[in-house]
């Protein structure tokens, strides 16, 4: 029976946050995660009941793949009734991946799945890692006065941002400050007071119970344009043998060359078969590719819009919808519409 002490469930994945110098070469190695609680004694003044949970060994988030992301959401899954919230501790790297994917496998989610690591090792003096980890028990912890989670959604915290998952990227490989939701507002600012935008945070139906889904299928592709790209290239990825969806990064607003061969090459994709969806390479802003002639050449060929999507986002999304076994015409309508709040349609 679960008592009225908040509760949190911490899953160390790896990650800089809790690495530790090689003494023979310097570059930054795994460490476990009794080192890593060593150095936030802080831990131990809240007046929660924290428990952890460790991967065996921590992983560099480079590595990180679907069967860890299904890992992750077995564990939350597991543990759903036990917690008020969960904080997962991972590398920075990969993290708007891991949880873009969260977003869409923890299903009817109405506690908060909080991602947080650091840029620089907890054990060093000048570390980012205790904030970062400090906050985010607090935040996924926090309720209403009516007693539901503050956010149920995943999201990642970092230096002082909340942000909803699936909306953000990394940006910085030097700052404390390294990610950003470049299209959509943050979600809580964590100054002298945690500060929660409630009109921004998703609403919850507790009343749900949670589908962790854990399924995915990684016969998919980034492929970026630039001005040049052979014809060769672009073929040969679109042959690719299985080849099931690609992630288009056109040029601004959802624009591309109208070569003939071009245009030719992406609607005999779409033709057999293969999604093919359009997000910009621009950081910020979305596709629409109904306001010049070049992108109404991609949406002749059959190729579908992003919309405000991130990269990392958009490549999870159709990994997930793949691995579930719909039909294109299924996937075409999921990526035309927002599952977890990670697209805005105009
Ligand atoms: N390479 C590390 C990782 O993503 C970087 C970090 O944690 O910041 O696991």
């Amino acid at each position: 029976m679960k008592d009225a002490t908040p509760s949190v469930l911490l899953i160390y994945t790896g990650g800089t946050i809790g690495m530790i110098a090689n003494p023979e070469t310097g570059a930054l190695e795994n460490f476990n995660f009794a080192h890593l609680l060593k150095h936030v004694p802080e831990l131990k003044r809240f007046n929660y009941r924290i428990s952890s949970h460790p991967f065996d060994p921590p992983i560099d988030s480079s590595d990180m793949e679907p069967l860890h992301w299904a890992r992750l959401a077995g564990i939350i899954a597991e543990h759903y009734e036990m917690y008020d919230g969960f904080v997962i501790l991972h590398g920075t790297d990969t993290m708007a991946y891991t949880a873009s994917a969260l977003s869409f496998m923890l299903e009817n989610l109405s506690k908060p799945v909080i991602l947080t690591g650091s840029q620089l090792p907890i054990g060093t003096l000048r570390t980012d890692g205790k904030e970062n980890l400090i906050t985010a028990i607090e935040i996924a912890a926090a309720k209403n006065s009516d007693g539901t989670a503050t956010v149920p959604e995943v999201c990642i915290f970092f230096e002082n941002h909340l942000m909803r998952g699936n909306r953000t990227t990394k940006i910085n490989a030097e700052n404390f400050n390294a990610f950003r939701s470049f299209n959509y507002p943050v979600l809580a600012k964590a100054g002298i007071h945690i500060k929660y935008e409630p009109n921004l945070i998703r609403k919850a139906d507790g009343k749900k119970p949670l589908i962790a889904h854990r399924l995915f299928d990684t016969s998919v592709v980034i492929l970026t344009l630039f001005p040049g790209i052979e014809e060769r290239i672009v073929t040969s990825v679109l042959h690719v043998p299985g080849l099931k969806a690609v992630v288009l990064k056109t040029f601004g607003s959802g624009n591309a060359p109208q070569k003939e061969w071009f245009i030719r090459q992406l609607k005999e994709a779409t033709e057999r078969g293969i999604v093919i969806v359009n997000i910009t390479q621009c950081t910020s802003g979305g596709v629409e590719m109904e306001r010049y002639e070049t992108g109404m050449h991609l949406l002749e060929a059959g190729v579908i819009s992003g919309y405000d999507s991130t990269p990392e986002c958009a490549v999870t999304k159709l990994m997930f919808l793949l691995g579930h076994g719909l039909t294109n015409k299924e996937i075409r309508q999921k990526m035309n519409s927002s599952l977890a709040g990670e697209i805005t349609k105009r």
